[in-house]
């Protein structure tokens, strides 16, 4: 049967040996999406027939009888929509150590930690060897389309900001930590190496030291010991690469120090990091002053264009921009002077989503194709409230699910997922807009998380809005010399009436009065109807706008980072209700203002 051959290298990551190979499977795939998604749909049920949770909702409706519509059609018609809280008691039974078939045939040993659906608190998701192969496949597949537009040399170097966290058992012994730890533990990460032909600078010593400052630093040194080989520079998300950079800033001179003297600062304490990277750096003074004269010139323009000067070689910068990323976009530039900035691929620690067809886009106009062998992909169409409701808790109002092969150009939804690992109709939480299709695949321009994050009254607002607002208001600052740093913000609703409050970490020195500007200038660019009635009426007090002091934001990573986050997956939280992290920020603030909009 064709599908079965569309599919089969779903069993096999490094299935397709060349770019040719990988890209005209996709266009295959992409071409029959709707037959693909409903044969993807037919192997999961297949591969898990008779687990607990589908008996519990298909009781012994034998669905590997059925011909693929018929399918289905029963599974979204028994199967309820869940969260991740409702499939909780089911997974937190295998951490625990329960090895009867729950949600999958096949035994987990590995769980992995997603962040993709809540703020705070980190939640277990199960993690198979096919979450690396798909892994591998995507980077593989995006490497092809890359290649088309900024090829670069085979069997050069990249350099890879990416962090393991430390991993850990479980009550059941199971193995538990972030995706991306696990993928860069697994065979298919190196898979990936050979297959794209690009090596990472560093050894796995370095990505996996559980200790992301000294890993940071190893980055570097060892990104700028292999200089000319660099062919291009990435994280999972574009928070990596400005983390590292405004490392760079400050830790420049002892990196030369040690490429000079073929050494490695005390600053590295890990006995198995330090060996590693001694092995490999050798004393090399000429390129040492060689940097050294870089990075004084580089220190002069404010490090403009860092990328291009201290990698000569590099022909793109290459990260996850899009999102809560995009705020990034305006220091990755400036460190990328000429370079294009490629943005990667879109997924969470569920499942892979789909792939940037067309890297010379720029990020802000960043469609992903869906793959349609990865997971089961069902759409719920929502729709934004009439603007003068004032009904229910909803953001949106949702209608029913359409499988893939139904959506429309235009249309927003939530992702559903029903995954080989163990996942069915489990609704992901991310609001994307379908913008147009490759062959019969849809392409996805990702909006926000679903999750209202700012909300006193009847006012909604999107983690996007949030970004608009923040966007608008630190246009100010450029005309001062000033960039905004970082962002998070909280619903004050201690004191009546409530009111926003917006954290901005900025680097330069800004007068107060433009400060105050920035201030009414973000209160008065919400747009969202109840916060502009309860703004007028007064039920929400002026937005409150604290500057706090510089490395406030490093403080808060830190936090993270010491409750089990990794860095290559952190995103900053766009809004807060964490006691722990609202205490840092009033602690750090270091002045206040409040709107004087609509007054
Ligand atoms: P995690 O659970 O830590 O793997 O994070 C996954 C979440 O990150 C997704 O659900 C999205 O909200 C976000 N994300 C992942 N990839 C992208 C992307 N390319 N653009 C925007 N947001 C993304």
């Amino acid at each position: 049967m064709e599908t079965e051959t569309l599919l089969a290298s779903n069993d096999n990551g490094s299935f397709y040996d060349s770019y040719y190979d990988i890209s005209s499977w996709f266009d295959r795939v992409s071409s029959n999406a709707g037959v693909v998604q409903r044969e993807t749909l037919r192997r999961i049920l297949e591969l898990n027939h008779g687990v607990e949770y589908l008996k519990k909702w298909l009781g012994d409706i034998d669905v590997t009888e059925m011909d693929a519509c018929e399918i289905e059609s029963v599974y979204t018609s028994l199967v309820p929509l869940v969260s991740h809280a409702d499939l909780e008691p089911y997974i937190q039974r295998i951490a625990d150590g329960d090895t009867s078939p729950i949600l999958t045939q096949h035994a987990i040993t590995t769980l992995s930690l997603s962040s993709g659906t809540t703020e705070g608190r980190q939640k277990f998701v199960p993690f198979t060897r096919h979450s690396s192969q798909t892994t591998l496949q995507i980077f593989r597949l995006a490497a092809a389309y890359r290649s088309r537009v900024y090829p670069t040399r085979d069997g050069g170097r990249i350099l890879e900001f990416i962090y393991s966290s430390k991993r850990f058992k479980t009550k059941g012994g199971l193995t538990a930590g972030t995706a991306t730890t696990h993928y860069f533990a697994s065979e298919e990460f190196k898979i990936k190496q050979e297959k794209t032909k690009s090596f990472t600078c560093s050894p796995r010593e370095v990505i996996s030291s559980g200790d992301y400052k000294q890993t940071t630093y190893c980055h570097l040194l060892l990104g700028l010991f292999f200089r000319d080989e660099v062919e291009f520079i990435t994280s999972t998300f574009a928070y990596g690469i400005v983390q590292a950079f405004a490392s760079f800033e400050e830790l420049w001179k002892e990196i030369c120090k040690d490429i000079k003297e073929g050494n490695v600062s005390s600053r590295i304490t890990l006995p198995k990091m330090r060996k590693a990277v001694l092995d490999i750096v050798k004393p090399d003074p000429f390129l040492a002053s060689k940097i050294e004269a870089v990075c004084e010139d580089l220190q002069d323009s404010d490090w403009y264009g860092l990328v291009p000067k201290l990698w000569p070689n590099a022909k793109y910068v290459y990260s996850i921009m899009t999102g809560s990323m995009q705020p990034y976009l305006k220091k990755l530039r400036h460190h990328a002077g000429s370079l294009p900035l490629v943005s990667a691929e879109y997924g969470s620690t569920e499942s892979w989503i789909g792939v940037n067809l067309d890297p010379s886009l720029p990020p802000e106009n960043v469609t992903f194709a869906v793959i349609p062998t990865f997971s089961y992909f069902e759409f719920i169409p929502l729709y934004r409230q009439n603007q003068d409701s004032s009904s229910g808790n909803f953001d949106f109002i949702e209608d029913e699910p359409v499988p893939l092969s139904q959506v429309k150009v235009g249309q927003e939804y939530e992702i559903v997922l029903t995954t080989f690992t163990g996942l069915y109709r489990y609704r992901l939480g991310d609001v994307v807009e379908v913008s147009g299709f490759h062959n019969g695949t849809p392409k996805l321009n990702f909006i926000c998380r679903r999750k209202l994050i700012l909300a006193v009254n009847i006012d909604k607002n999107t983690e996007k809005d949030l970004q608009l607002v923040v966007e608008r208001g630190s246009q100010l600052l450029s005309n001062h010399r000033a960039e905004l740093v970082d962002f998070t913000s909280s619903a004050e609703l201690v004191h009546q009436p409530g009111h926003y409050v917006i954290y901005w970490e900025i680097k330069g020195e800004v007068e107060e009065r433009v400060l105050c500007d920035c201030c009414r200038e973000m209160d008065a660019s919400f747009v969202d109807h109840g916060y502009v009635v309860s703004r007028r009426t007064n039920s929400i007090g002026p937005l409150e706008l604290c500057i706090v002091e510089r490395g406030t934001f490093k403080k808060i990573l830190d936090y993270f980072i010491g409750k089990g986050a990794a860095l290559s997956q952190f995103k900053t939280p766009r809004c807060t209700s964490d006691r722990m992290l609202l205490r840092i920020l009033d602690l750090c603030t270091v002045k206040r203002f409040r709107s004087t909009a609509y007054s």
